[in-house]
């Protein structure tokens, strides 16, 4: 059974280094002429609308100025990442494709892949995606500007284009950290020894599989809300919290309020058809319609949330009042809170169990906390109503370039994007981009780890048994996974 899989495994995983893969007429036109850097990061289509200048561009600007700084500022953010750096278990490489895509796709995407070696021992392999389409020239009323003599697309130089990118990075790094250091719950890999499934599996071996699955993987909700906490999510996400802010007729400039929450994340965001008892909040926050709102607005207000009660387990809490009674809180205190719920999951504790202890019991589990938080708890709306309208308060005071950002990165006060400047060569030791357009194998060590998922731990990660979750496969070799595409892949936004 295992010589199978694996060698399935390898069948998926040569396709899928198929996918990016050059046409031969392309580096047959321009093989004597196109640099290094972008005949190995760039694909075709990339090359074709962008141009070859602008594109070496592009891939020295991700692959030495703005991914290392993205890096390095979450190790030195996190002493949890620190700490795993300097134990090896963070990764050192990953690859880079810069693709085009006019059709809506997003700036940036991590892609990770489960393998097994030729041992059977479990990996991980992962990419950083580009649309090169999101950093092309606009003029300011946001049309691409053509090359009037090729037609072609050049590269935004435009600094706050620039600053919102590298922001855009962080958010993916922080996936790609996670995908090592939180790896049990960003994979769903659950327990070997239980979840490999035999060749022709019935419906009870593929239900448990699933079940193990479900019961592993992070709700979309806490990763996009982990991963949008470093990034400037208030701004960012505007829109969606300027609808917040209104429903129930309000104006804009207004301010929220405990009740109003509870009453938009009760009543409102409701998908097309459904009625509101049987949504609740809980499809909020597991996406099941719009991953803008619900991932990265709700899991991104859940996940502060989730900090500020870990920061309380420790005696701190990141409000406070100034003297004429306006609150204002503190985003290191969020970000410590962040740290020591990734570095709990890390040594084993379930998402479920973190949830239950750091609220003293109020929340059971990761799915009680679903359901209740904002629509049917007076404590999560009373903290996220003063969240936001901190964020206001800062938004609103005179002379700022942008909105309060919304990144526990910095204080949420500062009036710049990001710490990164993407003209500043950098380094790290973490992550580094290598040669390669594809799937790159974490060389993170995991070896005595034992980390958590949602409910579900790993057995501890050992050499030569590792196996992790495995797909399930129709009976005339296709490839089917159970329950869901992301089983095998996983992608993050
Ligand atoms: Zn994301």
């Amino acid at each position: 059974m295992r010589r199978t899989l694996a060698a399935l495994l390898s069948l998926i995983l040569l396709f899928s280094l198929h996918i990016p893969a050059f046409a031969g007429d392309v580096f047959g036109q321009y093989a004597s002429e196109l640099p290094a850097e972008v005949a190995i990061h760039c694909s075709e289509e990339a090359l074709n609308v962008m141009g070859v200048e602008d594109l070496d561009k592009l891939v020295r600007m991700v692959k030495y100025r703005a991914q290392p700084q993205a890096a390095e500022l979450l190790r030195t953010s996190f002493p949890a990442f620190e700490e795993a750096a300097r134990n090896n278990q963070l990764g050192t490489r990953i690859g880079l494709n810069i693709l085009y895509d006019d059709n809506n796709a997003p700036m940036a995407t991590v892609v990770w892949e489960k393998n097994l070696d030729d041992e059977d021992r479990f990996f991980l392999s992962y990419i950083i995606n580009i649309n090169a389409f999101t950093l092309a020239q606009r003029d300011e009323a946001g049309n691409l500007i053509r090359d009037p003599e090729t037609g072609m697309l050049h590269m935004t130089t435009d600094q706050t284009s620039l600053d919102a990118f590298a922001c855009i990075l962080t958010h993916e790094m922080m996936h790609v950290f996670m995908d090592d250091y939180n790896r049990c719950g960003m994979s769903g890999v659950v327990d070997p020894e239980v979840e490999f499934l035999p060749a022709y599996p019935t419906d009870e071996d593929v239900a448990a599989e699933i079940a193990a699955y479900e019961a592993t993987v992070f709700p979309r909700w806490f990763f996009e809300g982990c991963a949008t906490m470093v990034e400037d999510a208030y701004i960012v996400m505007q829109q969606s919290y300027d609808e917040l802010m209104t429903f129930g007729g309000g104006g804009l400039d207004g301010w929220y309020s405990p009740e109003g929450l509870r009453f938009a994340f009760a009543e409102t965001l409701l998908p097309d058809g459904l009625e509101p008892e049987e949504y609740e909040a809980m499809a909020d926050m597991q996406s099941c319609y719009d991953l803008r709102v619900s991932a990265y607005v709700s899991g991104y207000l859940a996940c502060q949330y989730l900090a500020e009660l870990a920061a309380n387990s420790k005696g701190i809490s990141a409000c406070s009042y100034t003297p004429d009674g306006f609150e204002t809180i503190d985003s290191a205190v969020l970000r410590s809170g962040l740290n020591d719920i990734l570095r709990m999951l890390h040594e084993g504790v379930t998402l479920d169990d973190i949830i239950y202890s750091i609220s003293n019991g109020r929340f059971y589990d990761t799915e009680d906390f679903e359901r209740a938080f904002i629509a049917d708890d007076d404590d999560s709306a009373v903290f996220t109503a003063g969240l936001l309208n901190y964020y206001l308060r800062v938004t609103r005071e005179n002379g700022r370039s942008f909105p309060a950002n919304g990144s526990v990165l910095y204080p949420f006060d500062v009036d710049y994007l990001t710490q990164i400047d993407c003209t500043k060569n950098a380094q790290s030791g973490l992550y580094q981009i290598i040669d390669s357009n594809d799937l790159v194998g974490s060389t993170a060590n995991l070896d005595g780890v034992s980390d958590a998922g949602k409910s579900l731990s790993t057995l501890t990660y050992r050499s030569g048994a590792m196996l992790g979750a495995v797909p399930a496969y129709g009976y005339d070799g296709d490839y089917s996974y159970p329950g869901d595409p992301a089983y095998i892949y996983g992608g993050y936004y």
